[in-house]
């Protein structure tokens, strides 16, 4: 295991495997802190345990975790006026940087306090990003990169918790490629596959950083776009569908075009379920229009036409 101390930007390897203290530097208990930190493989709950275990031996306003190769950031309590930060590495992987902040400098005797308890971290850290990794995996659609309907479920009763508890409006547009089953009869499943990833891209090109794209089945993707209402849900609707109509699929030096039908439904009083049915009856409905087009499924509360 291996320690990178960075101060003030400065990055430094320090001791490894094991962390002995300069003479003079009391060793914190580590005992309590090791048991502490096996409560939980949950990352966000282990820095917090970590941070608050700590805090008897090095008082501190907050802490940060950061892995930018898996694009994770946790960060606890407040950001204060000086800080320390750490890379972790066990034998050869990088496991992200821990920084701690406060207000008053650390002296060199906290320095070494917290290196040696930053090796208590360094096992669960790794336990919780393998854990991490494997929930990522089972909630992504591995043709594609992109969530898959597990995904879907878990997102949909989250953001229609949040829609509800924030009044805020929250959208859900349905997606379907059109006759799709005459593209793997013309042209092979493998281009299917090709065909199936090269409109996922398409569609997340035209969405914002908060919006999620979900395949949901074998050609069907579903968008959750929360704070939007029906009419901008309504524009993005047809903004993806014709990017999807103007950009060929290029596979085995052949174009493929494939066009989309997408049902547009925006959340009133009822649960992501009903609001999911109603944004597939409308994808019907365009189906049954002629395709490569978007309907809005009606308001529940909408007032009866005079
Ligand atoms: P419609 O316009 O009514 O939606 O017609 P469609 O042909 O798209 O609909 P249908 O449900 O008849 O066909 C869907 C096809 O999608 C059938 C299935 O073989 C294909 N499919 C489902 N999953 C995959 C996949 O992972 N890869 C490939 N290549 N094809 C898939
Ligand atoms: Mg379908
Ligand atoms: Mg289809």
């Amino acid at each position: 295991m291996a320690l990178h101390n960075s101060l003030n930007a400065d990055s430094k390897p320090i001791l490894a495997p094991v962390i002995s203290l300069a003479r003079g530097v009391e060793a914190p208990d580590t005992l309590r802190l090791t048991t502490a930190l096996q409560i939980t493989i949950d990352l966000e709950q282990l820095l917090r345990i970590f941070s608050e275990t700590v805090q008897e031996t090095i008082s501190h306003q907050g802490l940060t975790y950061r892995n930018d190769e898996q694009h994770y950031v946790v960060a606890v309590g407040h950001t204060g006026r000086h800080h320390c930060s750490y890379r972790l590495n066990l034998l050869g992987t990088e496991l992200g940087e821990v920084a701690m902040s406060r207000n008053k400098r650390f002296s060199e005797q906290d320095l070494a306090q917290i290196e040696y308890l930053l090796c208590a971290l360094v096992y669960p850290l790794r336990n919780a990003l393998h854990y991490r990794e494997a929930l990522n995996a089972a909630h992504r659609d591995p043709l594609t990169g992109i969530g898959n309907r597990a995904a879907l479920e878990q997102n949909l009763a989250r953001e229609t918790a949040l829609a509800h508890r924030h009044k805020k409006p929250l959208s859900l547009i349905v997606i379907d490629i059109d006759l799709f089953k005459q593209v793997n009869d013309r042209h092979g499943h493998t281009v299917g596959d090709a065909v199936l990833r090269s409109v996922a891209h398409v569609i997340n090109e035209q969405l914002r950083e908060d919006d999620l794209l979900f395949r949901y089945g074998g050609e069907e993707f579903v968008i959750l776009t929360s704070g939007t209402p029906q009419q901008g849900a309504a524009l993005l609707a047809e903004r993806i569908r014709t990017a999807v109509a103007a950009t060929p699929c290029i596979c085995n030096g052949k174009e493929i075009e494939v066009t989309i039908s997408l049902g547009v439904a925006t959340l009133d009083d009822e649960n992501g379920t009903v609001l999911f049915d109603r944004a597939d009856h409308a994808l019907y409905q365009a189906k049954k229009q002629g395709r490569n087009c978007v309907v809005l499924a009606e308001q529940v509360n909408s007032p009866p036409a005079q």
